[in-house]
């Protein structure tokens, strides 16, 4: 027995107030309020949601799960949780786990543990480097045809930096409709960085990780991505100059897509004079006039797509000294309202943009429009997030879903609140918190 869910008043994507039936894992009806025609004899929950914005379920193209190997920081279970409570329906699991997810083997079980999990869909980024070595490529083409049907690759942590490598992962993804996610970092320029170089670093005394750094990866890659007539995604874009080389490529027709993420528009790399690592990332928090140039790329559609890059760290991680701690901060249950602080309440983006950077497009990158990022309407797969903006909340580290507690907006008061998220039609979370049922039993769902 399934339950029908009856969603009154609420506003798909931001727009007239409807009353929205789900049913049988689709959008059943989208009615005019009080119109909604609900089936006798059913199990049906009826959820007051008065004004209340309906957007397709998130899709995040960024997220760290950290198993197998670091399940001490946060399992593919806890993760998935997070982020089903952050409005999310399906997630991509970054390839730097221990083992590295470089074979079909791992990229399987990842798969099958965000199944098993039941929270949202999982779907694993292969490695393009064995091993995440960048010396040779890793079997693309394996982790492709897989069960788990990769169709992002991303070395992410580290930089394919080796031009001949990059070029050939670009080609050979050609194959299977595949994209190279790319961590835009010079090594050589960024040895030892500890933060973004600038007028902060060089004050406090932290070494710097230029902008150049990013900047001169991302031309390359455009350049390569043209030259042999591939897709490139940019990860974590976060300077005024990437922002710049995008938008000039995609002027120029290359097929390149760009991601921000939440923490690089809004917070700056004046955070490291506290000296808590809490503010350590990669890349580095930068300076308010970045802030500005990522936000405009963001309204004008030069990045494409907000993504978490949450990166859970243990205590011992990250309760040390600067230099020794991690970078990484995470995202999950946060993203959404520091979407809506930058740009829905500053006028830049409506709630249509918000679906359209924080789940069209993410699907269409990720190869998963088939289920996310629909439209809402009558008939499509019931993946969803309801979100009371006009709610405001503390946010509390440790009241967080997340097995880690690095968030960076502990204490910080942020707007909105993810009410319900729907996957196929079932509850993930309801009234604000993860739905305890809804872990399990669904197997074999998510494609
Ligand atoms: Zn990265």
């Amino acid at each position: 027995m399934t339950t029908t869910y009856v969603l009154r008043g609420v506003r798909p994507l931001g727009g007239e107030p409807a009353d929205v039936v789900l049913s049988g894992g689709v959008i059943a009806q989208v009615a005019a309020p009080g119109a909604a025609d609900v089936p006798a004899g059913e199990d049906v929950v009826e959820v007051a949601a008065d004004g209340h914005v309906l957007l397709p379920g998130l899709v995040d193209l960024h997220t760290h799960l950290r198993e197998p190997g670091r399940e001490d920081a946060e399992t593919v279970a806890s993760g998935t949780r997070a982020a089903a409570a952050g409005g999310f329906t399906a997630v991509h699991a970054m390839a730097n786990t221990s083992p590295v997810a470089d074979t079909a083997g791992v990229v399987e079980q990842v798969w099958r543990l965000g199944q098993e999990a039941g929270w949202v869909d999982v779907h694993p980024v292969g490695a393009v480097t064995v091993g995440l070595g960048g010396e040779r490529l890793a079997e693309l083409g394996a982790m492709a045809d897989s069960a788990a049907r990769v169709r992002v690759f991303s070395d992410d942590g580290k930089c394919v930096h080796d031009p001949i490598l990059m070029r050939r992962a670009l080609e050979y993804v050609k194959a299977f409709d595949g994209v190279v996610a790319q961590h835009a970092q010079e090594p050589r320029l960024t040895e030892g960085a500890q933060m973004n170089e600038g007028v902060v670093s060089a004050e406090i005394g932290l070494a710097g990780w230029p902008a150049v750094a990013e900047e001169a990866i991302i031309a390359r890659d455009v350049l390569l991505a043209e030259h042999v007539g591939s897709r490139l995604h940019v990860c974590h874009l976060s300077t005024a100059g990437s922002v710049e080389i995008v938008r000039w490529a995609k002027g120029r027709g290359i097929d390149v897509t760009a991601e921000v993420t939440p923490h690089h528009l809004i917070l700056t790399d004046e955070l490291a004079r506290t000296y808590d690592p809490t503010y350590k990332v990669n890349p580095p928090l930068r300076t308010a006039e970045d802030v500005e140039a990522v936000r405009a790329g963001l309204a004008d559609g030069t990045i494409d797509i907000v993504a978490t890059d949450h990166a859970p760290h243990t205590r011992e991680d990250k309760d040390c000294e600067w230099g020794a701690a991690a970078f990484g901060m995470t995202g999950l249950e946060t993203a959404l309202s520091v979407v809506q602080a930058t740009m829905v309440d500053t006028g830049r983006l409506s709630w249509a943009d918000v679906a359209r950077v924080l789940s069209a497009n993410p699907a269409r990158i990720g190869r998963i429009d088939d289920a996310h990022g629909r439209p809402v309407e009558v008939g499509e797969p019931a993946n969803l997030t309801l979100v009371d903006p006009a709610a405001t909340r503390v946010v509390d580290g440790a009241a967080q879903a997340t097995a880690s507690g690095n968030t960076p907006f502990a204490g910080r008061e942020l707007p909105g609140r993810v009410v319900a998220t729907f996957l196929r039609g079932r509850a993930t979370v309801l009234d604000g918190r993860p739905v305890a049922a809804a872990a399990a039993g669904t197997r074999g769902g998510a494609r």
